[in-house]
Formats: C-alpha cells, sequence, structure tokens
C-alpha cells in the first residue's frame, strides 16, 4: 500500500503541470485511471505492477529518469516503466508502429499496464473527446490501438474483453 501512495505522490509531482487531451483535465488522472482498471476490471493486487501503471508515463512525458525509478521504487518497477517508454526521438509515426512492432515483446506485466492504458485512453476518446479531434482521428486512435493490443499476449481476460467491448461498442456507433 504504501508503495502505491507514494508513487501516486512521485507521479502527481511530476505531471503537475500537465494536462489531458482535453485541457483542462489534470494530467494524474489518467495514471490513477490506468492503475484503478488493473485493479477493478483486471483483479491485480500486485503493488508494484500497480506503481508501474501509476508511473507508466513518467519517463516519456517528464524529466524524470530510469535511474530515480529504481531508486525510489527498485529496478522491477524501473523495468516495466522503461518498456512501456516510447522513445521521443523517433516520430510520431514511426512511434506509433513500434507500438504495434514491440507489442508482442512485452512482459506480462507492461502487456496488462498497455491494456489497461489502451482503455483509459479509449475511454477519453468515446467520453471527452479532445476538441481538436474529428471523426477521423478519433476512428484512426481506435484502429490503432486496437492493433497495438491485437499483437500484445493474450494474459488478462477480463481486461481483454472489456478493450474489445469498448472498441465494438464504438464502432457500432
Ligand atoms: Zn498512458
Amino acid at each position: 500500500m504504501n508503495l502505491i501512495l507514494k508513487a501516486t505522490k512521485f507521479s502527481a509531482l511530476k505531471h503537475q503541470s500537465q494536462k489531458r487531451k482535453d485541457r483542462k483535465t489534470p494530467y494524474i488522472i489518467h495514471p490513477i485511471s490506468v492503475a484503478m482498471i488493473l485493479a477493478e476490471i483486471g483483479g491485480i493486487d500486485d503493488k508494484e505492477i500497480l506503481s508501474a501503471a501509476l508511473l507508466h508515463d513518467t519517463i516519456e512525458d517528464t524529466d524524470t529518469t530510469a535511474g530515480e525509478i529504481e531508486i525510489e521504487f527498485g529496478s522491477r518497477v524501473r523495468g516495466i516503466v522503461e518498456e512501456l517508454t516510447d522513445n521521443k526521438l523517433l516520430s510520431y509515426a514511426e512511434r506509433k508502429q513500434l507500438q504495434i512492432d514491440h507489442a508482442p515483446k512485452l512482459s506480462k506485466e507492461a502487456t496488462l499496464i498497455k491494456i489497461s492504458d489502451k482503455i483509459s485512453n479509449i475511454t477519453d476518446v468515446i467520453n471527452e473527446r479532445p476538441p481538436e479531434w474529428d471523426n477521423n482521428r478519433c476512428d484512426e486512435y481506435i484502429d490503432w490501438a486496437e492493433a497495438v493490443i491485437n499483437n500484445c499476449h493474450k494474459v488478462n481476460t477480463p481486461l481483454e474483453n472489456h478493450f474489445y467491448n469498448l472498441v465494438n461498442s464504438y464502432k457500432l456507433k
């Protein structure tokens, strides 16, 4: 429990100046949502996996280093967060393609967080679509997320069912 609270505080501080794509929701709502999806839908109670979920965007989107995560949360959490970090030196298109290509290589822990991350993001696109996103952009995002998850190992049936139910309900609209 302490590790999870510590990760919540660490992530909230690191993301403190950032907002979600709707430009009003504090960013920290997203990693908290990902951890809640893992716990409530996926039934995950491993405190290192839940902490890694809270931290999953810190290296990619803030000044956090892998070494910092290791010192504060240990090498297992560091490893999971690193697996989930896109290389920002690459173009947007390259990063999107790499997520598809690397999906089968992810560890079970990283795969669990990857699918919960996509559930959180798709739920946002459906419920609070970013102001500048038109239908096409939303369709493309959902198709891409589906391609990533199709390539992941199947590790948690409730999470996978929830993901595909969301995608299918979006497509039926
Ligand atoms: Zn995320």
